[in-house]
This record gives C-alpha cells, sequence and structure tokens, in this order.
C-alpha cells in the first residue's frame, strides 16, 4: 500500500502471479528506485485502486478473467494522465504496436525486466513534460483570451515596425478591419495630429529597450480624431533581442472633452466667451508679479454697461445677451492681444493693462487715452441682432493701478470697483481712477445709502408742503416736498438723498410713500369745505414712472379710495422724457384719462426742448426758479421768461412760477399774466402739521403768515 513518503514512485501493478510481482519488486530496488506498490489480481480490484492517484500502472497482459480489453478504456477513463506500462511475458511486437496505438505508453518483456526501470522513468518524464506543454498552452489560450477581449485596443508590431496583430477593441476604436492593417505601419492612424515631438520620445524609448507611455491624436477610419493614452513595450526574445512591439492603448477622447469643458466652465464665460472672474484672478496674480519685476505699472479697470437692467427690462433678455457680447467684443477690439478682458457677472466686465509704463504721469496719461477710447467705443450704436434698431449706451469705468507690491489681487479688484462705484455715484458715463480720498467719499456715501435705507424701511421720512397761489394770490393748492430728520433736529435736503435713491433704487419705496401720504391727505382735504377744491401736486422721478406698472398702480390707489382724481398733479422733470419718447407718451395720456394732471418740472433748466412740449400732453409748466432769480438782472432771462409764458398761453397751459421770493419778480410774472405762483414770498415748505390753507395778500394773511416762516 502506497504510504505517505512524497518521493516514492506510486505504482500500481496489476498480476495474478505473486511471484512475479516480488521478481519486479527486486527488479527496481536493484535499480535503485524508491517506490511504493499496490498489487491487485481482479477487477473490482482495479477499480477500488483506482480511487487513487497512481504515477505508474503495470499491466500483466494475461490475467485470467481480467481482460485487458475491457480494463484499458476504465483505467483510461478514470486515470487519465497515469502512463501504463504492459509487463507482459507473451507480447509480440505486432501485438505491442498495437496496443500503444490504444494507449499503452509503453512495453516490458517479463524477461527482460531489466528495462523497467528506464521504461517507468521514461513514461514519467513524458507525462511530466506533456502535463508542463498543456500548462504553458492553456497559459497562452488565456492570455491570447485577455488580448482578444481586453477593453483596451492593443496592436502588435514586428520591429519594421509592420502591424502583425490587432485585437477586437482596435477595430472596433478605429473601425478598420484587421486585414485593413495588418502588413501597414502602426502611421496609418496619424494624420498629423500627434506632434513630432511624441514620436522621437517613443523611439527614443523603445531603442534603448524601454516602456513609453503616452498620448496619440489618432484618426479613425471615418476621419474623425480621437486621444489615445497608450503604453508602448519591446517584446524580448530569450537571447534578448527585441522581436516585436505591443502597444496597449485606451481612447481617453471622452475624458479628454469632459476635462476640456470642465475647464471651459470653471474659467471662461459661456455668454461672450470671455475669461470668468476666476481666470481675471489668475491673471491679475501673473500681472502683478509681471510688474514688480520689471519694476512698472498696470492697471485694472472695472466696466459697467449703465442702466443695463433697462435693456434687459424693456427690450427683454435676448437683446440684452447680445449686447453683453457686442460690449465684449468692442473692450477686445481695443485691447492689446495680451490684456485680459473678463466678464464677471450681469453686466459687470474687467480689464487688466499690463505695463503701461514705469512713472506715474506716463501711466496715468496711457489710461486717459485708453479710457477715452473705451468710452467712445461702446458709446457706438449697437446694432439689435433682429434688425429692429439701434441701441447706445454708456459705461462707467473705475480704475485702479498696481505695481505688483500689492497683497493680492483682490486689493486692486476691490479698489477699482470701490472707483467704479464713484464713477457711478457721480452720475455715470464716466471714468473714476482709486485713491484714498475716493475710497472715503465712497465709504461716507455707501453710510448715507445704509442710514437712507433705515429711515425709509422706518418711514422715518417727512412730507413737507409749500403753497401755491393764482395771480389773485387765492391758494391754489400746495406742493409735497420731501425731508429727511436727524438726529440733531435738522434735515438732509432732498437736493442730497433724491439722487441717492434714484441709483439705489429706494426712490420705489419712497415713491410709495409718497403717494400713500397724498391720498390720505387728498382725502382730508376733500371732506372739509376749506380745502376741497385744492391740488396736490408730487414729485415723481423717472425710474418710479418707468415701473411697467405705474399707471396700473395709480389706478388702483385712486379706485381704493374716494378722492377726485383731477385733485393729483405729477411733476415730472425733462429726464423722464428724455429717456424714451414712444411709451412716455402712451402713459402720460393713460394718466391723464384717469383725470390725473401733470406737470413739467424745472422747464428751462435742461434741454427745454419746445417739441415734447407740443407732443407731450402736460397740462402744467413749471419754469424753473433759476430763471426766476437771473430774471432782473439778465435781459436774456427776462426774454425767456416772457416767451415761456406766452407760449404756455398759445398752448392752453397752466404756468407755474416756481421760486419767487421778492415783489419785484411777482410784479413782472404778474405784468405778464403768469397764472401760478410758488416761493418763498408767499410761503415756504413747511410741515404737514403746521400747514394751513389760506390765501395771500400783499399786507400778509395770517394762515399764510404762518407758512412764511418755516
Ligand atoms: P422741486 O420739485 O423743483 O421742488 C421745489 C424746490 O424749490 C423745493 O426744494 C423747495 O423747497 C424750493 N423752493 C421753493 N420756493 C423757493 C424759493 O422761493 N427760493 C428757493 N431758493 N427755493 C425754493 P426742496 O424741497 O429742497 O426739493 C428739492 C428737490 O427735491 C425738488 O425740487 C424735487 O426735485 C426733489 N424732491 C422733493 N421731494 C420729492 C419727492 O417726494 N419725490 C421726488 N422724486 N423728488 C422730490
Ligand atoms: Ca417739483
Ligand atoms: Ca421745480
Amino acid at each position: 500500500m502506497p504510504t505517505d513518503n512524497p518521493t516514492a514512485v506510486r505504482l500500481l501493478i496489476v498480476e495474478d502471479s505473486e511471484a512475479d510481482y516480488l521478481l519486479i519488486q527486486r527488479q527496481l530496488r536493484t535499480e535503485g528506485m524508491v517506490f511504493e506498490s499496490l498489487r491487485v489480481d481482479h477487477f473490482d480490484a482495479v477499480d477500488k485502486a483506482l480511487e487513487q492517484p497512481w504515477d505508474v500502472i503495470l499491466y500483466d497482459y494475461e490475467i485470467p478473467g481480467l481482460d485487458f480489453d475491457d480494463a484499458l478504456p476504465l483505467i483510461k477513463s478514470r486515470a487519465t494522465d497515469t502512463p501504463i506500462i504492459l509487463v507482459s511475458g507473451t507480447v509480440d511486437e505486432r501485438m505491442a504496436a498495437g496496443l500503444l496505438r490504444q494507449g499503452l505508453d509503453d512495453f516490458v518483456l517479463k524477461d527482460k525486466l531489466l528495462r523497467l526501470s528506464t521504461a517507468i522513468d521514461r513514461v514519467r518524464r513524458e507525462r511530466l513534460e506533456r502535463s508542463g506543454r498543456l500548462a504553458a498552452e492553456a497559459e497562452l489560450r488565456k492570455l491570447a483570451m485577455v488580448v482578444e477581449q481586453s477593453p483596451a485596443s492593443i496592436l502588435i508590431t514586428d520591429t519594421r515596425p509592420a502591424i502583425e496583430y490587432v485585437n477586437d477593441a482596435f477595430v472596433q476604436n478605429t473601425g478598420y478591419e484587421p486585414e485593413e492593417v495588418i502588413g501597414r505601419n502602426p502611421s496609418v492612424l496619424n494624420t498629423g495630429n500627434t506632434p513630432a515631438s511624441t514620436y522621437r520620445a517613443l523611439w527614443s524609448a523603445l531603442n534603448q529597450g524601454q516602456t513609453w507611455r503616452g498620448e496619440f491624436y489618432n484618426t479613425r477610419k471615418d476621419g474623425s480624431v480621437y486621444v489615445e493614452a497608450a503604453v508602448v513595450a519591446p517584446i524580448r526574445q530569450v537571447d534578448g533581442s527585441i522581436s516585436h512591439y505591443v502597444a496597449i492603448k485606451d481612447d481617453i477622447t471622452a475624458q479628454r472633452e469632459s476635462e476640456a469643458l470642465i475647464h471651459r466652465l470653471a474659467f471662461y464665460d459661456q455668454l461672450t466667451g470671455l475669461a470668468n472672474r476666476s481666470l481675471l484672478m489668475e491673471r491679475l496674480d501673473q500681472a502683478m508679479n509681471k510688474c514688480r519685476k520689471a519694476g512698472q505699472q498696470g492697471a485694472v479697470l472695472m466696466l459697467d454697461i449703465d442702466s443695463f437692467r433697462f435693456i434687459n427690462d424693456i427690450h427683454g433678455y435676448d437683446i440684452g445677451d447680445h449686447v453683453l457680447r457686442e460690449f465684449g467684443r468692442r473692450l477686445q477690439r481695443e485691447l492689446a492681444d495680451t490684456d485680459t478682458v473678463a466678464r464677471i457677472g450681469g453686466n459687470h466686465f474687467a480689464v487688466i493693462v499690463e505695463r503701461l509704463g514705469a512713472t506715474e504721469a506716463e501711466v496715468t496719461d496711457r489710461i486717459k487715452q485708453l479710457t477715452t477710447r473705451l468710452h467712445e467705443r461702446v458709446q457706438q450704436p449697437c446694432n439689435l441682432p433682429d434688425g429692429s434698431g439701434q441701441l447706445r449706451h454708456a459705461t462707467s469705468m473705475g480704475i485702479c493701478l498696481f505695481d505688483g507690491h500689492e497683497e493680492g489681487p483682490e486689493t486692486p479688484l476691490n479698489r477699482a470697483e470701490l472707483a467704479l462705484q464713484k464713477a457711478k455715484d457721480d452720475g455715470r458715463n464716466m471714468a473714476r481712477q482709486f485713491s484714498h480720498e475716493l475710497k472715503v467719499q465712497v465709504e461716507e456715501r455707501a453710510l448715507m445709502e445704509a442710514r437712507l435705507r433705515s429711515a425709509v424701511i422706518n418711514r422715518e421720512l417727512d412730507m413737507h408742503l409749500q403753497s401755491q397761489f393764482d395771480i389773485e394770490g387765492r391758494l391754489l393748492g400746495a406742493e409735497l416736498l420731501l425731508r429727511w430728520p436727524q438726529a440733531d433736529g435738522s434735515f438732509i435736503s432732498p437736493m442730497v438723498f433724491i439722487p441717492l435713491a434714484e441709483v439705489t433704487g429706494l426712490i420705489l419705496p419712497i415713491g410709495q410713500q409718497v403717494f400713500d401720504q397724498a391720498i390720505k391727505l387728498l382725502q382730508d382735504w376733500q371732506s372739509k369745505p376749506a380745502t376741497r377744491s385744492l391740488q396736490l401736486s408730487i414729485n415723481v422721478s423717472a425710474r418710479q414712472f418707468h415701473q411697467p406698472d405705474f399707471v396700473d398702480q395709480l389706478r388702483t390707489r385712486l379706485q381704493k379710495s374716494t378722492i377726485d382724481g383731477s385733485r393729483l398733479v405729477l411733476e415730472l422733470t425733462e429726464s423722464v422724457v428724455l429717456d424714451e419718447f414712444g411709451s412716455t407718451g402712451e402713459k402720460m395720456r393713460a394718466i391723464r384719462e384717469l383725470g390725473v394732471g401733470i406737470a413739467l418740472d424745472d422747464f428751462g433748466k435742461g434741454y427745454s426742448s419746445l417739441s415734447y412740449l407740443k407732443h407731450l400732453p402736460f397740462d402744467v409748466l413749471k419754469i424753473d426758479r433759476s430763471f426766476i432769480a437771473d430774471m432782473l438782472a439778465s435781459p436774456s432771462s427776462e426774454a425767456i421768461v416772457r416767451a415761456i409764458l406766452a407760449m404756455g398761453h398759445a398752448l392752453k397751459m397752466h404756468i407755474i412760477a416756481e421760486g419767487v421770493e421778492n415783489e419785484a419778480q411777482w410784479d413782472l410774472l404778474r405784468r405778464e399774466r403768469c397764472a401760478g405762483y410758488q416761493g418763498y414770498l408767499f410761503a415756504r415748505p413747511v410741515g404737514m402739521d403746521q400747514w394751513q390753507p389760506g390765501d395771500f395778500s400783499a399786507n400778509g394773511s395770517p394762515s399764510a403768515q404762518v407758512n412764511r416762516k418755516e
């Protein structure tokens, strides 16, 4: 029976003769073989023995009751790889040849047992070699499958290099069938997109027997270009010589495309294609470094398209987008390629200009030239994409110079932003350069804005009334004027805070409050006989008037109240009309339909075009107080006042002279039959509680007296 000696050769000996068995054992021992053996002599024993593994089976051909022809298939099926040696006294050579064909590995005649150990060694060696070879083949088969089915493109060339093999992935990816590329140079895939330096690096590595990693920009059969990450390695023979090259390649086109997209999204503005804020910061940082090293100055400019909101509101977002793109293009055209133009959000743009010069004077001069050029270029009318007309817009600019010694790119950028703020505060369409005084001014203004905001929210603005009289001195009504009371008991003038409210948009809630107050006051007036027929004038800013729902709001307010619309007069300035002619007329007519009157305020102060007086339905004209003030001293002012009065009469307009401060002015205006009067001579604006209705007479009526001392 076999033991556990791992080096022993395990022999199963099918032999009916005990004597022969001993003979075989003795022979093998004399040969020095270490073995373990088991003798079996009938079919069932053979069957049982085959449950264990054997190195070699020795078989005596002639065993009564155990037919070799039956036993051989059994042995072959149960011990596939176990060699069988026939040990027999009778087999002739011819018969043996037949048996060998049936799967027998060798035969030894009993009288030639000397051969047995050699035969055992030989069949065992052959067996081992065979299984080794099988394993190697299986290994190769496995490898081939990996190569065939690999998701990576695999290409094998000889050393010329001509393609010898391509796998399925290659076929899928390139669109070339194997027969179209085999025998050809892999450069069939390259149509000039891969830089020559890549190939130099590739061959230099391969010639040194090294593996190369890199990227190819190759072309598919259909002409489309793709990017491959490749590993190319030489294949060596046993003797060390290179026989082949193998390239394993991954298509990374999609990955590259998404990387490029991510890069574009991360650093470029999608609408204009300009740099975005991140890229601007990066470039500014680089520009600062360069300036520091070169001892030069650069500048960062921040630009806003003035009143851009209106472009969007009035013309829609498509036109707004068009204007933004065009604005970006114009900036780019005026600047060098090395300068950076960025859109950093909304209608905010920024520009970096490098190396403007070394001295402050030189730089300031060049900046002035640049901003003038930009202003001119930007103001040129811009054609609307649908051919429906042209748009013009102005721009405000904030400038900050830098020499690279600032803390970081945020510093010059924030300063430019501050300067831009100042340009806007000062009335837009201008450029301002950062300085420390400018910073103080902007901060003060920001503080004031915050205080105004809270005053509006807390309804702290006061309303004063200034009486208006007719030519006989009879009370016509009053104008409502705002005051901003301060903690120390003083007031801030609306001349100061109204412009601020207009830029910040606070004028809208302020306007609501004025309307609320006006309606309340008129309601009160209507309930008393003394005030029932008075008119109340209120001031309306362009920004309020251009609210799309301005007329609707007014209508709703009037409908909710019981007041007579004709008791209310809206005072508009020329700026309302100048902004936008077309829809202004419609709006005004809609207001007049509500019975509400419209006055043109400050007439004579601005352009004073007569054309809109004729075309727009004003019913009151207020002569600006600067003309009244100059009237007596300046003949031309007097002529203008006379002309306005004559024209007003002709157009059947009610004319009110503003700022009448003395009797001489009053006399002159009365002689010219001016219908209405407002001014310190008659009444100063007073708090609503102090205001009292009363006619004016030169010797002074008691009620007018009250109003005269503000
Ligand atoms: P305005 O509409 O032209 O108002 C008349 C201004 O002239 C008032 O100044 C008034 O106090 C002043 N005034 C009246 N009589 C005389 C006079 O005889 N001599 C002189 N030197 N001045 C006189 P105020 O109240 O400071 O208002 C200034 C401007 O603020 C107003 O000019 C108006 O444009 C604006 N404003 C006032 N209240 C409002 C408001 O509720 N809404 C809007 N949008 N603007 C307002
Ligand atoms: Ca007014
Ligand atoms: Ca006025």
